[in-house]
Order: structure tokens, then C-alpha cells, then sequence
């Protein structure tokens, strides 16, 4: 291993990078999910533990776009939810601009949370089926008395034109929209608190290609014209590669690594992700499904064994990946994985990639 060890876990190096200016701050988080794992098992009180985060840290600079990647059930969503405590962790911290947010009261909470704004896959989720546009983006902007009644008009039409859609979309119900129009609606709705934390969710992922890179286009747009900080999230790699300023590539709860997309797409140190990389079915092909596999293959964090999560699907396993976890270590400048192996050079990346297509490909 020639990487420089920068601490004992992930959280450590995960938590590089952000420096002074860190706007959202996430330390060493855990979350375990008690989970009835079917009827009879419940009846008999059997619960099945889910480590959906082991001790993850992350820090976000200020205007800065951190991408998390990782397939179905890796716990980016759990991250984002903790990051605004709609998920209270049973350990570590979260600071908002320097205030722990573990420790607010219910007002000073609502407060913080109206910093930081989520967009989901489906604007379904938070547009009301019955409830104009207009009034839709209006209502986060009245509850948090941003807005006047006499300039809610106007503050509606000023968002529909900052997400480009036309005025005249004021009196539609969203069943009325496209999925496009419709997220675009959703993100006027976020915008209309003037966050300063955007979190997009798999917020392009369940639109048509040609769709989602206008929407892609537009968080970009939006980000540099507001300077917003964003986290963003997908299970798509050339999704993130085009819009973070760093990438946190989750596996089972835990970051496993973390650098520029530039560094981490050309040469990832990781296996997982030299894996998630060379995974990526027909980029060329419309409606691609993306690089992961069905839900039933994917394993979940099991609370057993001290060695590397990824052990078992990792072509390049020894015997020290099955005893010890691995700590996280610079790979490069600004470049961390947590891998025994992270950090042998390119040819290991290479080597892995080709293992694991020819893997995919029996
Ligand atoms: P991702 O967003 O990367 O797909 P999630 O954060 O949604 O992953 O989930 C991480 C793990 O935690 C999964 O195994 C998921 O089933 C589990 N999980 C998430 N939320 C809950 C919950 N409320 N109750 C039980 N298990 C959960
Ligand atoms: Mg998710």
C-alpha cells in the first residue's frame, strides 16, 4: 500500500477537503435501521439491522458541488436526510454553517432547515395533485414569511422564468405538466425559501435523457447565478462527472472514496469504482439503465465481520481486506479511498476494471 494514511476510518479522509469555509459539516455518522424482515419474522420479533452509514464524514464548502454516487441501497439518501436532520443518526455530528444541528431546539431546526432544500426523483412527492404551480412554489415562500400575499404574483412568475418555464404555467395543476416541467416546478418550489444547501436526490434520474441534461443544465445555471451549495446525488456516474467539483463514491453506508470526478474517473483507486465505471452500460444507448445491479443481488450492511465491506465482490481481495477494515488513505492530491490496495497505481484500477467487465460480461 503506498497511499499516505490520513486516518483510522473513512471518516478521516472523508472528511477532507471543504477546508475553513464548510458550509455543511457531517462527522462520523452512524445509522442502524431496525427493519422487520417479513411478517413472520416480526411476529416472532426478529428484526434485521440495517448499517445503512458507518461512521461517515463529509464536509461541503461553500458553493461547492459535492456528488454522491453508489448503487441502490449504499445510504446516500439516509446521508442527505441526516444532513437535514430528517433522520437523527445514533452517532456523529452535523454543523450547519459551524451550528450542530443534532442540538437545535424545534424552532431554531425549522430555521435551519429552510437553508437547505431537497429535490427528489419524483416531483410527485412534493407537489400537491390538487394545488395549482403557482400556489405550490408560493407556499414554502408564506410559510416561512418571505413574501407578502400582494407579491406572491409576481414572486411566482420571477421563479417560473429563473427555472424556464413560461408564466402562463401559474394556473396549471401538475398532472398538466411534463416530468421536465414538473421537476422544473419542484426546483422553483425549493428555490422559493432561498436556500443556501440545494440537495437533488435522484433528482434527473427518472427522466428521459435528452430531458435530463437540460435539467442537468439548469441546477448548473442555477448553482453559478445563486451561488448555491449543492450535494448531489445519483447512481449515475456521468451524470455527477458533469456537474460535482468532488465525488463521494458510497458503498454499503460508508464512503469508500472521495476526489475530483477527473481524478477519480481516470484513475480510481478504488476497486468499487473503478467497478461503477466500467459498469456503465451503452452510454450511447436512450433510456440507458444505469450501472447497478437488481436490487436483489445487492447486499446490505450486515452488522458481522471487521473486515472490508467489499470484500466479497472484490477482485482484487486478500486475506487482510477479511480481517482488518481498511483505513482511508490519500491516493493522490485531493484523491482518498479506503482500500488495503487503494493507491498501487493505475495498472491495479485497470487490472480491476477488466476483472470486473469480464465478471459483468459471464
Ligand atoms: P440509497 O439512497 O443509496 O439507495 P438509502 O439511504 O435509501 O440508500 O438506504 C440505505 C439502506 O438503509 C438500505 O438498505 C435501506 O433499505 C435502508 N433504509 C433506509 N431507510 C430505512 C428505513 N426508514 N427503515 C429501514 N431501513 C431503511
Ligand atoms: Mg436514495
Amino acid at each position: 500500500m503506498s497511499g499516505r494514511a490520513v486516518g483510522g476510518g473513512t471518516s478521516a479522509a472523508a472528511g477532507v477537503g471543504g477546508g475553513e469555509d464548510a458550509l455543511l459539516r457531517i462527522e462520523g455518522v452512524s445509522k442502524t435501521f431496525i427493519a422487520a424482515s417479513g411478517l413472520r419474522s416480526a411476529k416472532r420479533g426478529d428484526r434485521e439491522q440495517v448499517r445503512a452509514l458507518d461512521d461517515v464524514s463529509l464536509t461541503v464548502a461553500r458553493h461547492e458541488t459535492v456528488a454522491l454516487v453508489g448503487e441502490s441501497g449504499s445510504g446516500k439518501s439516509t446521508l442527505a436526510r441526516v444532513a437535514m436532520r430528517l433522520v437523527e443518526p445514533d452517532e456523529g455530528r452535523v454543523l450547519l454553517d459551524g451550528q450542530d444541528l443534532l442540538a437545535m431546539d424545534r424552532p431554531s431546526l425549522i430555521a435551519a432547515r429552510r437553508r437547505i432544500q431537497m429535490v427528489f426523483q419524483d416531483p410527485y412527492s412534493s407537489l400537491n395533485p390538487r394545488r395549482t404551480v403557482g400556489y405550490a412554489i408560493a407556499e414554502p415562500a408564506r410559510v416561512h414569511r418571505l413574501v407578502s400575499k400582494r407579491e406572491q404574483a409576481t414572486y411566482v412568475q420571477q421563479l417560473l422564468e429563473r427555472v424556464g418555464l413560461p408564466g402562463r404555467l401559474a394556473g396549471r395543476l401538475p398532472r398538466e405538466l411534463s416530468g421536465g416541467q414538473r421537476q422544473r416546478v419542484a426546483i422553483a418550489r425549493a428555490l422559493a425559501v432561498k436556500p443556501e444547501v440545494l440537495v437533488a436526490d435522484e433528482a434527473v434520474s427518472a427522466l428521459d435523457v435528452s430531458v435530463q441534461a437540460q435539467i442537468l443544465n439548469l441546477f448548473e445555471t442555477l448553482r453559478d447565478e445563486l451561488h448555491l451549495t449543492m450535494l448531489f446525488i445519483s447512481h449515475q456516474l456521468p451524470v455527477v462527472a458533469h456537474v460535482a467539483d468532488r465525488v463521494a463514491v458510497m458503498y454499503l453506508g460508508r464512503i469508500v472514496e472521495l476526489g475530483a470526478p477527473e481524478d477519480l474517473f481516470t484513475h480510481p483507486a478504488h476497486p468499487y469504482t473503478a467497478g461503477l465505471i466500467q459498469a456503465q452500460p451503452g452510454r450511447h444507448r436512450r433510456n440507458s439503465k444505469p450501472a447497478t445491479r437488481r436490487h436483489s443481488d445487492i447486499p446490505t450492511a450486515e452488522l458481522t465481520g471487521r473486515g472490508c465491506s467489499y470484500r466479497d465482490r472484490c477482485p482484487l481481495a486478500t486475506q487482510i481486506c477479511h480481517d482488518t477494515q481498511p483505513p482511508t488513505v490519500s491516493v493522490g492530491s485531493e484523491q482518498y479511498a479506503a482500500c488495503h490496495h487503494a493507491g498501487e497505481g493505475s495498472a491495479a484500477a485497470q487490472e480491476t476494471a477488466s476483472a470486473l467487465s469480464s465478471c459483468t460480461a459471464n
